[in-house]
């Protein structure tokens, strides 16, 4: 696989050691608070299991799948979910967390939902990588791994047409 690519990002190590600062960070501000994460998959699947094994707090897990690619590398901009699937948000703290922010769609239209919950006490978001670029929506991340030009980026649950998630490291593909 890593024979596909044009360049490494970031290795597995660097990963690493990223997550464990974001954890702490994490574990600071929500210590005391009733966490619930809420990861949008597929894509941050390794980023929530290895992120969330870092952080010592009793927190609540929930999962969303999320679709705007339809395959390509360009969103489409129509962010689908299951609204059945969104749990009962009420007086928990929520962080959503992502593998990638890039048009700001996604995060934008899940943190809309979040928000009219009744008794969502808060909404924050984190995700690994965060492009620098222009979007068409604009979000924050409040916790970000790592800043990347606006690439085409996979590995470590990011994919290029389903491929390329079990990839340990982020490198752009050779396309
Ligand atoms: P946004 O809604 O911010 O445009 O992007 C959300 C989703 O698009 C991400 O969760 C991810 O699935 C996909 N995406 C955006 N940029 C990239 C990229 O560089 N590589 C891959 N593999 N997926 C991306
Ligand atoms: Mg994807």
């Amino acid at each position: 696989m890593q024979d596909d690519l044009e360049r490494v990002l970031f290795g597995e190590a660097e990963i690493a050691a990223r997550l464990n600062e974001m954890a702490v960070q994490i574990t600071e501000d929500y210590r005391g608070k009733d966490l619930t994460v809420l990861a949008i998959l597929n894509g941050s699947l390794f980023f929530m299991a290895d992120l969330l094994r870092r952080i010592p707090l009793p927190l609540k897990l929930d999962c969303l799948r999320v679709k705007s690619y339809y395959g390509g590398t360009e969103t489409t901009g129509r962010v689908q979910y299951d609204p059945q699937t969104l749990p009962d948000m009420s007086g928990r703290h929520v962080l959503l967390l992502d593998d990638i922010l890039d048009s700001g769609h996604t995060l934008a239209a899940i943190t809309e939902v979040l928000r009219t919950e009744p008794g969502l006490l808060s909404v924050k978001s984190c995700v690994l990588v965060r492009k620098l670029k222009k979007r068409a929506r604009e979000v924050k991340a409040d916790y970000v791994g790592f800043d990347i030009p606006d690439e085409f980026v996979v590995g470590y649950g990011l994919d290029y047409q389903e491929r390329y998630r079990n990839l340990p490291l982020i490198g752009i593909l050779r396309i």
